[in-house]
């Protein structure tokens, strides 16, 4: 007999498992917003144009090599993706107190950011927004940290119970580290407004508390780069320590490359190249170092004006088509009488919108709709064409009344 043979089946993982009930569906309107992955009007991923270019430009290189990269990764990605999130000017970049290594895309960023800290870090701790990303506790708790979750979510206003988030904030234990969505929360698609970030800011900073920002939808919240970074550079700009996870599977199109960058910000440069020595053993012995491809290719997008202006153009045609979407969805419901206020539809933003379905209408949406989402209600604006916007709506109509 095998010597697995007691193993129980795992169930599916909740995000990726909707796309495995859809592919397995052989309804010809059948419709996937469950994924997490920007699509095309015509339904298909996009890759985005300047990334085929510069893939041309490395192919025809025949100066570059395959060889292994440090354990911290391509160190001009590093340096850029610091500046992307932080900004070019700076001071704690211009002083040394950040550290950058290449980690795999936001998960990974995480995930070596959690294993540093519960090596290293005098609070073991780490306070989640409720609700967060599926991924959020099991990472964490893997790294060996131990999850908490602050009032996020006001289910009744579908926007921000901001007093609940001061209040558990207010009561974390000093020193504990808070998980912050640096902009597009995911699954709500509801972000603090600039006031709130800054009555955030104050009390995290005021009880010591350590922001451990997620950065995965940089350009997808506004379309501007600068303006979803702002939160964060508030946070960097009072002189504080904070933790920093990139992704470019989203903003650059490089799901499948795993590009992403961890950051850490330091008091003094002295401390940020202490941080990176250990970071780099908590690396070796997880992969050994990071895949040359995809950080070659945001490296050279980013440190290029030509190729970065391309790339903002096309990344706020996504955000643009998200928008669109969202008022297309919107109108479709008040054209069909839908019970209920849908506007916040419009008021989310990024990726996602926190419907308000609850799990047995997205039962029925599946089943009589061939609608496949999460079962919180959770719909990818980027999975929507102007084409199936109105089978949606009939569904969602169908579904709340
Ligand atoms: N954080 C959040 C909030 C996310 O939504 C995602 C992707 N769904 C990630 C991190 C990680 O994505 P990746 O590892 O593909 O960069």
């Amino acid at each position: 007999d095998s010597v697995f043979a007691h193993l129980v089946r795992a169930p599916e993982d909740p995000i990726l498992g909707v796309t495995l009930a859809y592919n397995k569906d052989p309804s010809p309107v059948k419709l996937n917003l469950g994924v997490g992955a920007y699509r095309t009007e015509e339904g298909k991923p996009l890759v985005l144009n300047v990334v085929r270019r510069v893939e041309q430009q490395l192919v025809n290189d025949l100066a570059r090599n395959k060889e292994y990269l440090p354990i911290t990764g391509v160190a001009e990605f590093n340096k850029l993706s610091a500046q992307l999130i932080f900004g070019a000017d700076s001071p704690a970049i211009r002083e040394g107190r950040v550290t950058t290594v290449q980690c795999l895309s936001g998960t990974g960023s995480l995930r070596v950011g959690g294993e540093f800290l519960a090596k290293h870090y005098h609070q073991r701790t780490i306070y989640l927004p409720q609700p967060t990303w599926g991924n959020h506790p099991k990472v964490f708790t893997l790294a060996g940290l131990t999850v908490k979750t602050y009032r996020y979510y006001a289910p009744a206003t579908r926007g921000l119970d901001f007093q609940g988030l001061i209040e558990d904030l207010g009561a974390a234990p000093s020193g504990s580290v808070v998980l912050l969505h640096a902009c597009a929360h995911n699954p709500t698609g509801v972000d603090p407004t600039p006031e709130q970030w800054e009555e955030i800011r104050k009390l995290i900073r005021s009880k010591a508390l350590l922001p451990f920002f997620d950065s995965a939808y940089q350009g997808f919240a506004s379309g501007s780069l600068d303006k979803d970074a702002q939160p964060v550079r508030s946070f960097v700009a009072d002189g504080g320590e904070l933790l920093m996870a990139q992704s470019y599977a989203k903003n650059m199109g490089l799901y499948g490359e795993r590009v992403g960058a961890l950051s850490i910000v330091c008091k003094s440069a002295d401390v940020a190249s202490k941080v990176e020595s250990q970071l780099k053993l908590v690396i070796r012995p997880m992969y050994s170092s990071p895949p040359i491809h995809g950080a070659t290719i945001v490296a050279a997008v980013l440190k290029d004006s030509n190729l970065f202006n391309e790339w903002t153009i096309e990344l706020k045609g996504m955000a643009d088509r998200i928008i669109s979407m969202r008022q297309q969805l919107f109108d479709a419901l008040r054209a069909r009488g839908t019970p209920g206020d849908w506007s916040h539809i419009i008021k989310q933003i990024g990726m996602f919108t926190f419907t308000g379905l609850n799990s047995e209408q997205v039962s029925f949406m599946t089943k009589e709709y061939h609608i496949y989402m999460t079962s919180d209600g959770r719909i990818s604006m980027a999975g929507l064409s102007a084409k199936t916007v109105p089978h949606l709506a009939d569904a969602i109509h169908a579904a709340v009344t």
